[in-house]
């Protein structure tokens, strides 16, 4: 299994990789370049959220944290005096970096769905759904922000997988096979909920056509 600075250095650079393709490709700005880049890395932290104290979960839910605290200022501040705006902020921040931490490392097994393929189609239909609802950006951008957050999700699960091989006697450890993977064999519940969760987005992401474009344009570019 790599550890946390591998993965963030190998995803940021994929996530180097992605930004420039695109910007050479008139895809986006250079400015989009750096969401992009930080989507990625994001992406390639984000499967191991599941492992109790971890550095990614922490980093992960201090990073949530500022977005859940910006929402919640948009959503509150027709309702609220600025003195109990402050004090609700507090208590989102509160609760997102600290409670929603703990509970989901309670709820969850290290190496379980979220080290999964399909937990990364999860992500990154949140993501898109998210950049295209909430941020309004242009379907082509909401896509592309989401496959960044998959591409580091898989960047994830590829490089867990390649760990466990033993490299110098090409022997297989034992934890191969349980990084790279489409749901959870052992668990099928989690397999429901989540394939649950990823129908309840379909209405809220850019239409498909948008995104088959992108995949066709992209994949021009490795010609
Ligand atoms: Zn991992």
């Amino acid at each position: 299994m790599a550890n946390f600075r591998t993965h963030i250095t190998v995803a940021a650079a994929g996530g180097m990789l992605m930004a420039y393709a695109g910007w050479q490709a008139q895809w986006w700005p250079a400015s989009q370049a750096l969401l992009v880049i930080a989507l990625v890395a994001f992406g390639g932290i984000l499967p191991d959220i599941d492992a109790d104290r971890s550095h990614s979960i922490r980093l992960i839910f201090n990073l949530l944290s500022v977005p859940s605290l910006v929402l919640g200022v948009l959503l509150l501040q027709p309702w609220l005096t600025p003195g109990m705006l402050l004090v609700a902020c507090g208590g989102i921040y509160f609760c997102v970096r600290f409670l929603a931490a703990v509970l989901f490392s309670r709820l969850t097994v290290h190496r379980g769905i979220w080290h999964s393929l399909m937990a990364a189609g999860l992500c990154a239909l949140v993501t898109s759904a998210l950049s295209f609802q909430l941020f309004a950006q242009p379907a082509w951008l909401a896509w592309a922000h989401g496959v960044a957050l998959l591409l580091g999700f898989v960047i994830h699960l590829g490089l867990d997988e390649l760990f466990s091989v033993d490299l110098e006697g090409a022997r297989l450890k034992r934890s191969f096979g349980t990084a790279l993977k489409l749901g959870d064999g052992r668990r099928p519940l989690s397999n429901l909920l989540m394939m649950i969760a990823v129908l309840t987005l379909v209405p809220w992401v850019p239409p498909w056509s948008v995104l088959g474009d992108l995949l066709y344009q992209g994949s021009l570019l490795w010609r």
